[in-house]
């Protein structure tokens, strides 16, 4: 049975009763799971008064309490997982497995911010007077708005809602329509844990009329949102407009270069199998795929041949590697990009047409002969697609690889000490990933730059978007 949903406002799960409700879909089979209610402006009011109310005591918390609670829904996660991953791959798509790893992944995050938590330090700052005393104190910033996606709907929401807990702020969370549970399942969690009322609220609505109303609130203080880089600019003008802080989790574009000194077959087995994670819907998907010249085509035919056997279906389903896109308007959105490239005489090398029948499925796609301006080498196609082109030289391929606005992951695969080196200092990204994938662990940061986002998420970064500096002076 997928579980019913609710909003949850000042420790209360409140359900639809009398509200604008939407349907749950499973973009596998298109059957209809639930019914999701939409806050009301006066639920949002709730929510805000809560989170103010429940802001008043909880900045007074102490560290220890927080970081009780924060390890206590750790231990929930990994207890509750098994029906967590179950519901998302229900509501959202993907694979058991990758579900199942996704929550298990996230128990290690809120033990992360449950020990960080306790070491929000200040300083001491050397006097001029020797009578004087000076003191730099971090404090929580207040009621923070966060909005997540439906791509790791757990992993997105726990990121936002653990830093913001364990710096000692209260939030207001906008989950993702489309894929509901686990972000439910977080909010069922933090109250059996024992989070006072307010500290957490969990709202849904139309994402536009909910982020316009939350951020323009003289109550909220931050914002937070994972998203496309356009919402991610007007949500950021808006908070700018009423000086909120912001962070920023943004689109990518990350692109992949193979050096011919590299382990090909390795790179390409990986690169492949990285690619068709989540269908490809992950913000740090490799993208653009830039292989040496000299091993262009041993590359390709090795990751045509991996991304041939992957077997697409039902993430419920034994055995299947990818799931459906998340929703039906994810369908038309990558069919777009394919169309450019046929436009542009890019060959279809493997894949290229949406699947027919039951559920939103489109099938790994290779294309190939593209030039740079091609929609899919410039834009975020946000699914299993890959654009598979040729370098000359590593001066060529930095210039190209930084040619977008976008900066948020990159792989690179070499086995020369002077060419990663090289790399790592020129490439302009947020993460850099060389020979491996080690982005995303609750112990180092992950952001992006430029178009890509502000803020860091994760590692020690992870309190600094929640916390404000305040100076001291006493003589
Ligand atoms: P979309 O841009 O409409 O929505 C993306 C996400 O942002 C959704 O979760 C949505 O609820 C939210 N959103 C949209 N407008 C909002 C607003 N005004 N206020 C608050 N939240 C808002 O597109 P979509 O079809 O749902 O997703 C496709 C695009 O979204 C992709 O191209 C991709 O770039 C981006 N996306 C990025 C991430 C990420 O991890 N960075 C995750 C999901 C989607």
């Amino acid at each position: 049975m997928y579980p019913k949903q609710s909003l949850y406002i000042n420790g209360e799960f409140i359900s639809g009763e009398g509200r604008k409700t939407q349907d749950i879909i499973n973009p596998a089979t298109q059957e209809v799971l639930g019914h999701l209610p939409h806050a009301s402006q006066a639920d949002l009011d709730m929510a805000l008064q809560a989170a103010e109310a429940a802001f008043a005591k909880w900045k007074k918390s102490s560290p220890m309490d927080r970081s009780a609670i924060l390890r206590k829904v750790g231990q929930l996660t990994r207890d509750r997982a098994q029906e967590i991953a179950r519901n998302m791959t229900l509501d959202q798509g993907k694979p058991l497995a990758e579900a199942l790893g996704e929550v298990v992944g996230c128990a290690d995050h809120c033990d992360w911010h449950a020990e960080e938590c306790r070491r929000i330090y200040g300083r001491v700052v050397l006097p001029r007077n020797p009578d004087v005393r000076q003191l730099v104190l971090k404090e929580p910033i207040g009621v923070c708005v966060a909005f997540t996606p439906w791509n790791f709907p757990y992993n997105q929401a726990i990121r936002k809602i653990c830093a913001a807990v364990g710096a000692g702020c209260t939030v207001i969370l906008k989950g993702p329509e489309d894929s509901p549970s686990a972000v439910m399942a977080i909010a069922q969690m933090f109250h059996d844990a024992g989070l006072p009322p307010g500290v957490l609220n969990l709202v849904w609505g139309e994402p536009a009329k909910v982020s316009d109303y939350l951020i323009r609130s003289p109550i909220s203080r931050k914002v937070s949102f994972t998203g496309s880089v356009p919402v991610g600019k007007q949500l950021a003008s808006l908070a700018g407009a009423h000086m909120k802080r912001v962070t920023m989790e943004l689109g990518g574009h990350s692109p992949v270069i193979v050096f011919d000194d590299a382990d090909i077959d390795r790179a390409a087995t990986m690169l492949a199998k990285f690619k068709i994670r989540n269908a490809g819907q992950v913000c740090v998907s490799p993208t653009r795929f830039y292989v040496q010249k000299k091993v262009y085509d041993k590359f390709l035919a090795k990751f045509l041949d991996v991304l041939k056997s992957v077997k697409v279906g039902n993430g419920l389903d034994e055995g299947v590697e990818m799931g459906p896109l998340a929703h039906e308007r994810r369908v038309p959105a990558i069919a777009r990009f394919v169309e450019d490239a046929r436009k542009r005489g890019g060959k279809i090398e493997l894949g290229g047409d949406a699947i027919s029948g039951k559920g939103f499925f489109f099938p790994p796609t290779v294309i190939t002969g593209l030039k740079d301006d091609a929609m899919l080498m410039t834009e975020e196609p946000f699914g299993p697609v890959a654009p598979v082109v040729p370098f000359d030289n590593i001066d060529e391929v930095i210039t190209r690889a930084n040619s977008l606005p976008f900066g948020l992951s990159s792989y690179i695969f070499t086995n020369s000490l002077q060419t990663a080196t090289k790399i790592s200092n020129s490439i302009e990204a947020g993460m850099v990933n060389i020979n491996h994938f080690g982005s995303a662990l609750p112990e180092t940061p992950f952001g992006g730059i430029k178009d890509s986002g502000i803020g860091s998420e994760g590692g020690s970064e992870t309190f600094d978007g929640y916390l404000v500096t305040k100076f001291v002076t006493h003589i």
